[in-house]
């Protein structure tokens, strides 16, 4: 497939590149991109098709007001709580948890509901534009199989993991053991790696999910941490991907002051002991495929361990307000070069997909700099006034894809990458959703419409912009799908 048009993508976190008369090339078999090209006058494109033999393939071209955007990337999400989307903004997490949560994940031992849940997660967040998830199961171990199934049948590119917890948790919702609880976890990175068959290149991932620091013993937590190491050993041996965690951390001052009091026997001999962060240093669970959802209340000394470590945050700021859990000062983070993507955090956020989480990163970092003096360091992030369109398109695409180790994968335009796409159709046949007049915004060929028509789309977009979206290369969603 050739396509021929606008596309604009993120190159680093203070750049947004617009490519107004771009050609892209995309290898139908493994939906590589094998060629990519600008400017390209429309005159020029059907002779570098020709000169490269690319005849035979179909050719797209854009039309004014559609341009080509990288996959959304959520960082942090939990599909069995799709159905709770929108309720319990009364509670704080603890609360919210009993109360909403672990009730409505305790269905999913029936694998029919789940199955039928996880399908409608799956195709409703691809339509949103969501291209990788990173998805928190529930402690059951077959519908959480199912859910690895659903994402590899529909094609999202995913990470699936089943909850940790045999800790602290409602009798009818715990695992038996640690023991247990460890075993069940192999079984799904087993079942995982087996509907891959080629490790390096799979589309659905495992990942270790130790739910949080509350609901897993010590000797959970280790035996993730080694599970871990074992899994990276194998992985270098069969050229597979070293194992990604994930995990929440710093969430809401009830649930650190618990984390505190539970892990408080510890022996201080590093710096971050005593820290949140350092019960899961301890047990081996941070590392540069480390996931930490949240990351709200971070003390200096856990900063520092997450820049050391190399662990990211996924940045979850409607969740963040849904809770009343606090606003994130996430620019401190980037200043220190930590990783952060967006979370939608579904159900605890009330949004499923992650254009809403740009906006409210973008608020949250306001509501911070309103009320917390600037840095005084020249040209920091964490100086500016707010985070900057540049900065949160980057969280939720190319950081995104950083924080999962795919960041040779995906994230955004460039040879060799794989093709995970939306189109962006702001003259789209559902509505206006954005606004958009043709012909208002300058004359045919003048391009100057592309960065207004991307911000209009990230500020006030949704899926009825979306009319194509591509994984790896194959259409999956979309309002033309
Ligand atoms: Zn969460």
């Amino acid at each position: 497939m050739i396509i021929y048009g606008p596309f604009v993508h993120s190159v680093s976190l203070s750049e947004i590149e617009y490519v107004h008369r771009g050609l892209l090339r995309i290898n139908d078999e493994d939906g590589t991109i094998t060629h990519i090209e600008s400017p390209v006058e429309p005159a020029d494109v059907e002779k570098l098709v020709q000169s490269n033999g690319w005849g035979g393939e179909v050719l797209r071209r854009l039309r004014r007001g559609q341009f080509l955007s990288p996959g959304f990337i959520d960082t942090h999400t939990h599909a069995p709580q799709y159905p709770n989307n929108g309720i319990g903004s009364q509670y704080e997490l603890l609360d919210w948890l009993d109360n909403v949560t672990f009730p409505g994940e305790a269905k999913f031992k029936d694998v029919d509901y789940a199955r039928k849940i996880y399908k409608e997660v799956v195709s409703r967040t691809l339509s949103l534009g969501t291209t990788t998830s990173c998805y928190y199961g529930t402690l059951y171990l077959e519908s959480t199989k199912a859910l690895a199934d659903i994402c590899a049948e529909l094609h999202q590119r995913a990470f699936v993991g089943k909850c940790n917890m045999d800790s602290n948790c409602p009798p009818e919702y715990i695992e038996p053991s640690a023991s247990a609880s460890i075993e069940e976890t192999r079984s799904l990175i087993t079942h995982i790696q087996s509907l891959s068959p080629s490790p390096a290149d799979a589309l659905v991932r495992p990942i270790i999910t130790p739910r949080f620091a509350i609901s897993c013993s010590p000797e959970l937590l280790r035996g993730l941490g080694e599970l871990a190491k074992e899994e990276d050993t194998r992985a270098t041996k069969v050229g597979g991907y070293k194992m990604a965690i994930q995990t929440h951390m710093g969430e809401n001052a009830g649930e650190i002051a618990f984390t505190k009091q539970l892990f408080k026997d510890a022996k201080a001999e590093k710096p971050w002991d005593g820290t949140y962060a350092g019960v899961y240093d301890r047990f081996g669970l941070l590392g540069e495929r480390t996931i930490l959802a949240h990351c709200v209340h971070l003390e200096e000394k856990e900063l520092q361990l997450l820049q050391s470590t190399k662990s990211g945050i996924s940045h979850c700021p409607i969740s963040n307000f849904h809770l009343r859990s606090g606003c994130a000062r996430i620019a401190e983070a980037l200043d220190r070069g930590i990783k952060v993507g967006l979370g939608s955090d579904c159900g605890g956020g009330n949004e499923a997909g992650i254009l809403p989480q740009i906006r409210a990163a973008m608020n949250t970092s306001k509501m911070v700099g309103m009320y917390l003096p600037a840095s005084s360091n020249p040209g920091s992030i964490s100086q500016q006034t707010h985070l900057s369109l540049s900065n949160t398109f980057h969280m939720a695409t190319l950081g995104g894809a950083a924080l999962c180790g795919l960041q040779d994968v995906i994230g955004n335009f460039k040879k060799g990458k794989q093709f995970d796409a939306l189109l962006v159709d702001l003259t789209g046949k559902r509505g206006p959703g954005v606004w958009w007049t043709a012909g208002e915004e300058g004359e045919e060929g003048d391009a100057s419409w592309l960065e207004s028509g991307f911000e209009r789309f990230i500020f006030t977009g949704d899926d009825r912009s979306i009319s194509n979206v591509w994984v790896r290369g194959k259409l999956v969603g979309g309002t033309d799908a």
